[in-house]
């Protein structure tokens, strides 16, 4: 299925800043073009796209639904001088803080996949409560990864998610020494809601579906 990604998209991915591997990517892109007929693809933390290449190109070849990329551009935790992600590239000088939102569109511009996506700049969990329904077919969460940032966006998006449909966690890392725990509870905690079954993890990636007869 990834062969169907086109070679350019697909080079351009790689070369984008970001955190995601490549085969992290190929398969939220065939994910995308699986459900990206049904609702909408959901993805909470944009930086500057890679990730959205990859589902706006599947979305793109389902001939569906935009994806619906939410991220305040801001840079998260990590990513504020002096933390272990900080790039002063991507440093306002004139706020003060990260501004992730220039290359975010360069990268959607240059891989001609601008009308595939909806980018909303705001808090996550804000956009959340201000978008009280609205089916998706996917939630990509890689947003903040605070433990309460993580939960938040799990608790406000997730309900969202059609039987059947997707919710796909980054860096999950079940070995605290290997990385950050909360994406990794929010993964255990939708398996333990009983709602959610467990498809894959690609890297650390988590693939998880909603049950059909989900409570
Ligand atoms: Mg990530």
């Amino acid at each position: 299925m990834a062969e169907l990604m086109r070679h350019e998209v697909r080079r351009w991915a790689r070369e984008v800043k970001g955190f995601l591997a490549e085969a992290e990517g190929l398969r939220l892109f065939e994910l995308a073009r699986e459900c990206a007929g049904r609702a909408p693809c959901v993805e909470i933390g944009s930086y500057c796209g890679k990730s959205t290449l990859y589902l706006a190109e599947g979305c793109r070849l389902a001939g569906g639904y935009p994806v619906i990329s939410i991220d305040h551009h801001r840079g998260s935790e990590e990513q504020q001088p002096g933390e272990e992600y900080f790039d002063p590239e991507l440093f306002d000088h004139a706020v003060g803080r990260p501004d992730t939102l220039p290359c975010f569109r360069r990268t959607l511009q240059r891989a001609g996949l601008e009308e595939w996506v909806i980018a909303i700049v705001s808090d996550s969990a804000r956009a959340g409560r201000c978008w009280p329904d609205g089916p998706a077919s996917l939630l990509f969460i890689d947003g903040g990864h605070s433990e309460k940032a993580a939960s938040a966006d799990f608790e406000i998006w997730a309900p969202r998610v059609v039987p059947g449909g997707y919710l796909c966690i980054h860096d999950i890392f079940a070995d605290p020494a290997k990385g950050g725990q909360a994406p990794y509870h929010v993964m255990q905690r939708a398996l333990r809601s009983g709602g959610w079954s467990l498809v894959e993890q690609v890297e650390t990636l988590g693939i998880l579906r909603r049950r059909d007869d989900a409570p």
